[in-house]
């Protein structure tokens, strides 16, 4: 979206949030960011999806099957890694896992794989 045409879709008065929030994010220029500041950008996203949604949420349902009993997700854990081997998980380490609104997540009823955020009750489906 142009500036132009942002400024005349304001002046319409239609969906101005949703414009709004369009405009800013098409205007980042992310390749121009430099490594630390990539890392700051996703880590403010990060916060600001789990202030939205919580972190470690287990009230999920399936979009598409309606269960919401059995789910595989994608999770991030403290690991250990040594030189040359697997990173490997101590067993102390199994209370970490943590997942959040963005993490991949699969329906084991139908398959129906999306980030967690589609299988949360509350969020109003767009
Ligand atoms: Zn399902």
């Amino acid at each position: 979206m142009t500036d132009s045409e942002f400024n005349a879709a304001v002046q319409e008065g239609a969906g101005y949030k949703r414009l709004e929030a369009n405009h800013h994010f098409n205007a980042m220029a992310i390749e121009h960011l430099a490594d630390r500041q990539l890392i700051e950008l996703i880590e403010m996203g990060q916060r600001e999806l789990d202030t939205r949604h919580g972190m470690n949420r287990r009230d999920l349902t399936c979009p598409n099957c309606g269960r919401g009993d059995y789910f595989r997700l994608r999770v991030s854990t403290p690991t250990t890694l040594l030189s040359g081997s697997r990173p490997y998980l101590e067993d102390d380490d199994q209370d970490n896992f943590a997942w959040g609104a963005d993490r991949s997540c699969t329906c084991v009823h139908c398959d129906h794989e999306g980030p967690v955020l589609d299988f949360l009750p509350t969020v109003q489906k767009q």
